[in-house]
């Protein structure tokens, strides 16, 4: 494999390099949620603005046709600008791939332009109390009456629910099929009668993800992607789309930053000389290295047109290991100051080291947990009978 870039693709960066000069916003987000919310979202319409949003797309849908070379060195930009994240992600990695795929022409010219400039963002009301690692067991309806669906059901662990303005959500269309059979994608209005979110409290004190409660909620017909009770095959690519991008770019970037930010708190706070710190710092600068080699054979797979399978497990389960090590050696880094929070005078990197690793423990929740994940590797790679 030859890892040395073309001249197009130096042109490129250099591009992205010069943009990000300007584009990426001085000093710390807000503290608060919305706050925070804001000041991501007028990020991405900076980005925006120049080109920079959903480069995977295709370039008729707004995108740049990136190569998977050029989204490779988009996440290094990224991560070398310290660039914050793309706000409407659930919508650039998730709802946009799946549309171009299986939404009608009405569904793409009225919702890709929204997702690509942050002026409608998406959530994704997947998970349910009792149906998690087991989606296929979700039980939300969806029953027609005229050109309608009507909704009724309980969704949880959504995040920024509050923020969106719309929705894809899994909702069982026939009671009396096998279990992933009867399942349709839908497109919901966060705004629609019926709809009550109640936000949760996180360990972090924020509360980014919520319970979304649905009581007969109308959804029009056309607000369906593809055909009726064939969902859930829509819904494991707009998931392998998620595992692909999202951990081959966004989540590269935040390890890359944060072990970044690591070296420099041990340079500066004169603990570089810590044997103990010293062997950590170089695993984890190796392993985020590693995890950049792995993201490169994924993308390079996903521009071949091959839909991501189980190999997705394999960089899920490194990356949450990877980011939950980070998080606690990132803590050891700064002693007693580790756990200061936010607004103490005593506080180092104003509590971010402490927010990483608490927000680090959902690694291995989110997006598939690690058992699910090594129940994969082991089943799928490794050819082991299933438990
Ligand atoms: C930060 C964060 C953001 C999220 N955002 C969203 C979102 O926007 N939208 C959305 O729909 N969902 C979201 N989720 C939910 C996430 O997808 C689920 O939490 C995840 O799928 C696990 O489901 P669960 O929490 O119901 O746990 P469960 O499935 O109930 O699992 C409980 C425990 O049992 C173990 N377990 C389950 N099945 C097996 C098995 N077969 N073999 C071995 N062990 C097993 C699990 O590993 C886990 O330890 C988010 C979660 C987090 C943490």
């Amino acid at each position: 494999m030859d890892l040395s870039f073309t001249e197009e693709e130096e042109r490129f960066r250099a591009g992205l390099r010069s943009f990000l000069v300007e584009a990426v916003p001085r000093g710390e987000p807000p503290e608060d949620l919305d706050g925070e919310f804001d000041y991501l979202r007028d990020f991405q319409r900076v980005m925006h603005r120049g080109g920079w949003v959903g480069i995977h797309w295709p370039s008729a849908f707004g995108g740049r046709d990136a190569t998977p070379v050029q989204q490779a060195i988009f996440a290094e930009e990224m991560a070398r600008a310290r660039a914050p994240q793309l706000v409407n992600r659930v919508g650039i990695n998730n709802v946009g791939p799946t549309l171009i795929h299986f939404g009608t022409d009405e569904q793409k010219r009225r919702f890709l332009p929204g997702i690509l400039s942050a002026d409608e963002i998406w959530c994704q009301l997947y998970s349910e109390p009792d149906a998690g690692s087991d989606l296929a067991a979700l039980r939300t309806r969806a029953e027609l009456d005229g050109d309608d669906y009507v909704v009724t059901g309980q969704k949880v662990w959504t995040s920024y629910a509050t923020q969106a303005r719309w929705a894809i959500l899994l909702a069982r269309t026939d009671a009396n099929a096998k279990k992933h059979r009867g399942i349709s994608y839908l497109i919901v209005d966060m705004q629609a009668d019926g709809i009550d979110i109640r936000p949760l409290r996180q360990l972090t004190g924020a509360s980014e993800f919520n319970e979304v409660f649905l009581d007969r909620v109308r959804v029009p017909r056309a607000n369906r992607i593809g055909v009726e009770n064939e969902g859930w095959q829509i819904a494991q690519v707009t998931l392998a789309h998620e595992r692909g991008t999202n951990y081959a770019i966004k989540e590269q970037v935040l390890a890359r930053i944060a072990v970044e930010e690591l070296l420099e708190e041990l340079r500066a706070g004169g603990l570089a000389s810590d044997p103990c710190l010293r062997q950590d710092a170089a695993r984890l600068y190796v392993e985020t290295e590693i995890m950049r080699f792995m993201n490169l054979q994924m993308l390079s797979r996903l521009g071949k047109g091959i839909v991501p399978g189980a190999e997705t497990s394999l960089v899920k389960q490194f990356w949450s290991d990877l980011s939950q090590a980070i998080g606690e050696t990132s803590i050891r880094a700064l002693g007693p100051h580790g756990l200061l929070l936010r607004g103490s005078p005593h506080v180092r990197t104003g509590g971010k080291f402490l927010q990483r690793m608490l927000f680090s423990r959902a690694a291995t929740i989110a997006g598939g947990t690690a058992e699910v994940q090594r129940n994969i590797i082991a089943q799928r790679i490794l050819g082991l009978p299933r438990s």
